[in-house]
């Protein structure tokens, strides 16, 4: 397996790393920029996902790479949607993906200069004040093949204009009644270039420049200058911007901004069985699907921070997907092999039982308890040992047992010999059951002469499974995720009815497990393995009384192929 996906990975690898970087290197050779600067604009409506993940680590990674600078520009022009929380829950993830922005920046700052701007381009003709609703608007814009209509109002005179513009900042109409709109053509092929909106007046209040507005600018009309005026050199967005960039270009012109940076598009990353769109995970969040923006099976950066996964792991998982031209569809199983490796290097080993069943060793002292040394982390040759405790009563996994067991099955049956890891030997004798037929216990004797999990006699055992000492371990509580959808593409929808329907039902499985002792002074957020059952980390819901841990993943790795079509 760990061959295969080597493989996979760096065939890929050539394509894809990485067609920003060829522009850059020749845009510093031919010395049009002597250093670079990059960006990362989110709006605050909402937080991050792991798609905006892919875009922190693209531009603040190379203006690393590159010993140039990345900004975190807040893109905050659409006041109803935006909030505090979401600006301030940003900036956590994006410390926590392990990156410092060169300056924090609003585009709210330059809600002046726009203005400004705006009342250049009227007083030369270039804009206009329009009083057509939204849907004359639509109607007259045309399609892809026919030209558009010019809207009434396009060659009021600039006098009227520039008055008009004033009184809409001064609030003296109502919302939707003017706006105002670039002139550029009608008939022109790219239908963003008809006579696009500039500013729109809204009667809301903004997070940072409260009532002082009325009148916000468009996406279109605030990316480029926004760029221009941080000095961006290349401002790297995703493929849905391809359109918008001659757009970006008419009023960098238009203005007159001498030092252009360059739009340049890549592919969003979009993950099976999950959604990934803000507006959809707040659908899931306000109408509480989930517990909230980090609840761990949300694609969130929040939510997959408190799942457990590392930011080396996020990181290396933006690495391997690389920069590509074309967008597609990412297993969400690349995603957990990231992390496993990451944590098969870090994580210290502990043994839990998720689905108990108990062990009684009859040959066992009642009342003698035994400590057995274990090695945190094999993979780690610095590693500490732990001591875990072993008594006459245990508790395995009750899929570690079989009653009736098919040739293969090499754990625990009626009769066989198996090592419990770093303890005994131990052979089944009785299965105990109650009326109703269920496995009430197992009893078993072990062999002394096997301390450690070794034979001195050369008998060999196929199978180790792990163990937790029955009168000496902790009670937890377990929470086990599977994707919160279905099906590989939530949105494969019949006519009428909605993605939600999609939702995993058994996405969040709630267990009550014993673990040994050990994990007692884990810290919230902390990773570790258990043994044989996969990654898990401590849950900030953790209470003194009662441990909650969350599964990361499972052991077993299932991811096949990076890209899909
Ligand atoms: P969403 O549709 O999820 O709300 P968005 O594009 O509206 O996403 P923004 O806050 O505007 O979100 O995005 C900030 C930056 O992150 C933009 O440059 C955007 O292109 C990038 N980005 C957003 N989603 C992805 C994605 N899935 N993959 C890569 N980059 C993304
Ligand atoms: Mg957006």
């Amino acid at each position: 397996m760990a061959e295969e996906i080597k493989k996979v990975l760096e065939s890929d690898e050539k394509s894809s790393s990485n067609f920003i970087k060829a522009i850059i290197d020749a845009d510093l050779e031919s010395g049009k920029h002597k250093a670079i600067q990059t960006r990362f604009p989110p709006e605050p409506n909402g937080y991050l996902h792991i798609g905006h993940a892919k875009s922190i680590c693209l531009n603040f990674g190379l203006a690393k790479q590159y010993g140039g600078k990345c900004n975190l520009r807040f893109d905050d022009t659409n006041p109803e949607k935006e909030d505090v929380e979401y600006v301030d829950s940003i900036q956590e993830d994006i410390a926590w993906l392990g990156f410092k922005p060169d300056k924090v920046l609003y585009a709210s700052s330059y809600f002046d200069q726009l203005y400004e701007w705006a009342v250049k381009l009227i007083k030369e003709g270039k804009a206009f004040v329009c009083q057509q609703t939204l849907d004359e608007m639509r109607r007259d814009r045309g399609t892809a093949t026919g030209a558009g209509k010019e809207s009434p109002w396009r060659n009021r005179p600039v006098e009227e204009n520039l008055e008009l513009f004033e009184r809409m900042k001064n609030g003296e109409f109502n919302e939707g009644e003017y706006m105002l709109r670039a002139k550029i053509d009608m008939a022109h092929p790219n239908v963003l270039l008809r006579d696009p909106v500039m500013y729109r007046i809204r009667k809301v209040e903004h997070h940072r420049t409260g009532n002082k507005w009325c009148i916000y600018p468009t996406y279109d009309f605030t990316h480029g200058q926004s760029d221009a005026i941080e000095g961006i050199t290349h401002s790297i967005c995703t493929l849905e911007f391809e359109a918008h960039r001659p757009l970006y270009e008419w009023f960098l012109e238009a203005i007159g901004i001498e030092k252009r940076p360059q739009q340049i598009e890549f592919a969003r990353l979009n993950l099976t069985n999950t959604v990934m769109s803000k507006r959809f995970l707040k659908k899931l969040v306000e109408e509480k699907y989930v517990s909230g923006w980090d609840d761990p099976r949300m694609p969130t950066i929040a939510g997959i921070r408190r799942r457990g996964y590392t930011p080396e792991s996020i990181r290396d998982f933006a690495e391997k997907i690389g920069v590509a031209k074309r967008n597609s569809t990412v297993e969400l199983a690349l995603l957990e092999h990231c992390v496993r490796e990451d944590l098969n290097k870090k994580a210290d080993r502990f043994m839990g039982v998720l689905d108990p069943v108990k062990v009684v060793i009859t040959n066992y002292p009642d009342d003698k308890t035994e400590e057995f040394e274990a090695i945190n982390n094999p993979e780690d040759e610095n590693s500490a040992k732990r001591l875990v405790s072993f008594s006459k009563e245990l508790f395995i996994e009750r899929e570690d047992f079989m009653e009736n067991p098919p040739s293969k099955f090499h754990r625990l049956a009626p009769g066989k010999e198996v090592r419990l890891r770093a303890a005994y030997y131990i052979t089944c004798d009785e299965v105990v059951k109650d009326a109703a037929g269920n496995i009430v216990e197992l009893h078993c004797t072990y062999d002394p002469e096997t301390r450690g999990g070794w034979s001195s006699d050369g008998r060999k055992v196929k199978g180790t499974i792990h163990w937790v000492d029955a009168r000496n371990c902790l009670k937890i509580e377990a929470r086990l995720y599977e994707n919160l959808f279905e099906m590989e593409d939530p949105f494969e929808v019949e006519e009428g009815h909605d993605f939600i329907e999609n939702m995993n039902k058994n996405s969040l499985k709630v267990v009550e497990a014993y673990a040994e002792n050990n994990i007692r002074n884990l810290k919230p957020g902390k990773q570790f393995q258990f043994e044989r059952v996969g990654y898990f980390c401590i849950d900030p819901d953790t209470t003194p009384e009662k441990i909650v841990v969350n599964r990361i993943v499972t052991l077993k790795d299932t991811f096949s192929k990076t890209l899909k079509n």
